[in-house]
């Protein structure tokens, strides 16, 4: 009996490592293709300024949606893109996107949030990264305030002069970094040395377990360490009340998440901001 349990539930893994081989197969072949078949959308999540609560930012999200498979979260396909140096050509898709975007709010007269989009480390190893970045806004004829870039430090710490060099050259055109997803990575604090970021993203793991003592403790030294250094402090993840009042107390500056607003289609981001969340 226990034989046959055992083998079943071997068969059973088995089957799902299959699966999952043959999905991450899917992907890598019909993502090569995605871009061209315009397949990438993107959402907007709010950034909500925790004094005046009003937002202060929209975060790009991006979306695949997949002929079959429906709509694919970052989480699948970002790594492959990575690991094919597709993310080159993605990550440009999706910053001229999202300053179009910006852009066509502008427009309409909406002056009072930035845009910010994820980078990969991966973009930033690029040495024209920054000089892109700076093309694009050029040619949308976006001013480089409106823009904020979240970084995600995984960065690999020998090819980290690359990186620190893109995000000099970013800083002096004006636009931002943010360290996004701060305190999970053994980098964190390494990047607080080699280079002065516009301000840090708590990562939400902390946040979703703030009733816990460690979590609460790590929140306000990362809020400590980023008002020492004279930068604003964000939390994402938030989606109660409770976790909210928290971050108040703790001296949080800006909050993010489900429960001020999933992210959202365009039409649907403006209209929260014309109703003031
Ligand atoms: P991130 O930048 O840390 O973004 C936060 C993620 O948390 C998003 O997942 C967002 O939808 C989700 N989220 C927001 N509020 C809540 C909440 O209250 N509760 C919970 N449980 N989750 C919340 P998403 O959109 O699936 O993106 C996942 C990650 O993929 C992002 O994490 C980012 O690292 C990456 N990513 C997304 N878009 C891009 C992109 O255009 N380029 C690159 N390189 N990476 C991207
Ligand atoms: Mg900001
Ligand atoms: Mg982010
Ligand atoms: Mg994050």
């Amino acid at each position: 009996k226990a034989k046959e349990r055992g083998k079943n539930s071997f068969q059973y893994f088995d089957k799902t490592m299959k699966s999952e081989a043959e999905f991450a197969k899917t992907i890598k072949r019909d993502l090569s293709l995605a871009l061209e078949k315009n397949q990438f959308f993107l959402l907007y999540q709010p950034l909500v300024d925790v004094k005046t609560g009003k937002v202060v930012g929209m975060e790009a999200l991006l979306r695949w949606q997949h002929p079959k498979k429906g709509v694919i979260s970052p989480f699948h396909f970002i790594p492959i893109a990575e690991e094919t140096r597709q993310i080159i050509s993605i990550g440009e898709w999706v910053l001229r996107t999202a300053c179009r975007q910006r852009k066509e709010w502008l427009n309409m007269g909406y002056f009072d949030f930035s845009i910010s989009v994820n980078v990969s480390v991966h973009q930033l190893q690029w040495p024209d990264f920054a000089k892109v970045v700076c093309d694009i806004l050029n040619e949308i004829e976006l001013e480089s305030r409106y823009l904020e870039l979240e970084i995600t430090e995984t960065v690999l710490l020998e090819s980290v002069d690359a990186v620190v060099k893109n995000l000099c050259h970013l800083k002096e055109a004006g636009v931002k970094i943010i360290i996004d997803d701060f305190g999970i990575e053994n980098s964190s604090f390494r990047y607080m040395q080699k280079f002065k970021a516009d301000g840090i993203k708590i990562d939400r793991s902390f946040v979703r377990d703030i009733n816990l003592d460690v979590n609460k403790a790590i929140i306000d030294a990362i809020i400590l360490l980023g008002h020492r250094m004279k930068i604003g402090v964000t939390a994402e993840g938030v989606e109660t009340r409770e976790q909210l009042d928290c971050l108040i107390e703790c001296g949080c500056d800006e909050v993010q998440g489900y429960y001020f607003s999933k992210p959202l289609f365009p039409d649907e981001a403006i209209q929260m901001i014309q109703k003031g969340l």
